[in-house]
C-alpha cells in the first residue's frame, strides 16, 4: 500500500473525454446529448460499461441515472456519492458535466485498485438530466428523482420544446414513468460534483483548481411598466407617460446596484419586448426580466429587497404602473464546511494550486443538498466559456482536479 496521492495520465483522461464526445458530437469540439435520446442511451451505455470494467456494481435507475457502487465494509454508515449530469446543451462543450462522471469513475476505480473496499460506500452517479435543454421546465429531472420530488402531474407538464410530454418520451426510450419513485433515495450523507468552472476567475488567478464554498441563488423577475401610448412627433416629452424610459432607468439602476456591490452579486436584464414596438410610437407596455444572483442567503434577499424598493420608485415618480412577479426561485446552498476544509487539504495534498470560491452557476449539488451534505470541486474553463462548443479545459487541469477528487473521497471513505 503505497502513501502517495493517486495520480492520473492526462492523455488517458483526455481519451476518456473524447470517447465520451463522440455520442452526440456537434462539430469538431461540440456536444448536443438529450435526455432519452439515442445518443444520450449511447452515453449512458458506455458510462456503465466503464463501471462495470472497474469492478463497481453498475444499474441504472428507474429515471435513467447510472450509479456504479463500491461497497463500504460498514454497512450501517450511508453513502459518499459524487459525479454530475451526462445530458449537455445543444450544443455545448465535451465537459459540461460529464467530465464530473468521467473523474468519478477514474476515482472510484483507482481508489479500489489501490485500497480495495472502503470503510464508507462510494457511488459514483451520472445524472440522465440537468440541462434542461430539451424540456425547458424539467428543474433538475435526475436529481429532483433522487430527492423524491417528482410528481405524476411532471409527466404531463414537463414538455419538450417541439411538444412531447416527458412522461411519453420516457416510455418510449424505455423507461417505465411509475416507477419513477424508485429513484429516491434517503441513504446517501455526501455529495460532490466535480465540475467546470464555466466562469473566468480560476483562469485569472492563475489557478487549476476551486473548491466551492457555496453556490448562488437565483431569482427571475418579470416585469411589466405600463405607460400610455402616444405620437413620437405630437407628444412633448414633460407630457409622456413613457414606460420605455421608465424600464431604461429600471434596467441601468439594477445592473448599476450589482455593479457596485461588486462580485459575486450579478444582475442581468433580458427578454425585453415593447408593445407597440415600433420607433414612431411611445410604447402603452415595456416587459423585461431580471435575473439577479448572490450566494449568500441573507445578501441575496437585500440585493432583491434593494432591486424592488428603485423598481416601485421609478414607476411611481414616472407615473407609471408597475407588475413584477418572481418567475423562479432558487435558494443558495452553503456547502457542508466540513466537506469544504476536506477537499481544501486534498488539495494541497496533491500540490493542486487551488482557492476557495462561490459558484455563480447553478448545479444539482442544490438539489442534492435536500438529503445529503454537499460540495463542490471546479476546474479552470479556458476564457471561461462554456455552453458552447468552445468550452475548454485542459487535460492536465482535468487529470489535476480528478486527483484532489480521489484524495478527498479517500479520506473521507477510507478510515
Ligand atoms: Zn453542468
Amino acid at each position: 500500500m503505497s502513501d502517495s496521492p493517486i495520480s492520473f495520465d492526462p492523455t488517458v483522461v483526455w481519451d476518456r473525454i473524447e470517447s465520451l464526445a463522440r455520442h452526440g458530437k456537434h462539430g469538431e469540439t461540440g456536444v448536443a446529448r438529450a435526455v432519452y435520446t439515442p445518443e444520450w442511451r449511447a452515453a449512458v451505455d458506455e458510462v456503465m460499461a466503464w463501471c462495470d470494467s472497474v469492478g463497481l456494481e453498475t444499474r441504472l435507475d428507474a429515471v435513467g441515472n447510472v450509479w456504479g457502487v463500491l461497497k463500504g465494509t460498514d454497512p450501517s454508515l450511508k453513502s459518499i456519492v459524487t459525479g454530475s449530469h451526462i445530458d449537455s446543451q445543444l450544443p455545448g462543450g465535451r465537459f459540461d458535466g460529464i467530465l464530473g462522471v468521467i473523474g468519478g469513475v477514474f476515482a472510484l476505480g483507482a481508489l479500489k485498485e489501490r485500497y480495495g473496499a472502503p470503510t464508507q460506500t462510494l457511488e459514483v452517479l451520472a445524472f440522465c438530466e440537468e440541462e434542461s435543454s430539451r424540456f425547458p421546465n424539467t428543474g433538475f429531472w435526475g436529481s429532483r428523482a433522487i430527492t423524491g420530488l417528482t410528481t405524476e402531474a411532471d409527466l404531463t407538464n414537463v414538455v419538450s420544446f417541439s411538444g412531447e410530454p416527458i412522461g411519453e418520451v420516457m416510455a418510449a426510450a424505455g423507461f417505465d414513468p411509475a416507477r419513477i419513485p424508485e429513484a429516491a433515495r434517503t441513504d446517501i450523507e455526501a455529495f460532490v460534483e466535480f465540475h467546470i468552472e464555466q466562469g473566468p476567475l480560476l483562469e485569472a488567478e492563475g489557478l487549476p483548481v476551486g473548491v466551492v464554498s457555496a453556490i448562488t441563488g437565483i431569482r427571475h423577475y418579470t416585469v411589466s411598466v405600463t405607460g400610455k401610448s402616444n405620437h413620437a412627433g405630437a407628444f412633448p416629452m414633460d407630457l409622456r407617460l413613457d414606460p420605455m424610459a421608465g424600464a431604461a432607468e429600471m434596467i441601468s439602476n439594477v445592473i448599476n446596484r450589482a455593479n457596485e456591490w461588486g462580485r459575486p452579486a450579478v444582475t442581468t436584464v433580458g427578454r425585453i419586448a415593447a408593445d407597440p414596438n415600433f420607433p414612431a410610437i411611445v410604447p402603452e407596455r415595456v416587459d423585461f426580466m431580471i435575473d439577479a444572483r448572490h450566494p449568500d442567503p441573507a445578501k441575496r434577499l437585500e440585493l432583491y429587497a434593494a432591486h424592488e424598493a428603485a423598481l416601485q420608485e421609478i414607476a411611481a415618480r414616472r407615473g407609471l404602473t408597475i407588475e413584477l412577479s418572481n418567475l423562479m426561485e432558487h435558494h443558495p446552498f452553503v456547502c457542508d464546511p466540513a466537506l469544504v476544509a476536506n477537499f481544501e487539504q486534498a488539495a494541497r495534498t496533491v500540490n493542486a494550486p487551488f482557492q476557495t470560491m462561490t459558484s455563480g452557476a447553478v448545479h444539482d449539488t442544490q438539489q442534492m443538498g435536500r438529503i445529503a451534505k454537499g460540495v463542490m470541486l471546479f476546474v479552470r474553463s479556458k476564457d471561461g466559456r462554456s455552453h458552447t462548443p468552445a468550452e475548454y479545459t485542459s487535460p492536465e487541469d482535468a487529470a489535476l482536479g480528478i486527483e484532489v477528487l480521489t484524495e478527498g473521497l479517500r479520506t473521507l471513505a477510507y478510515r
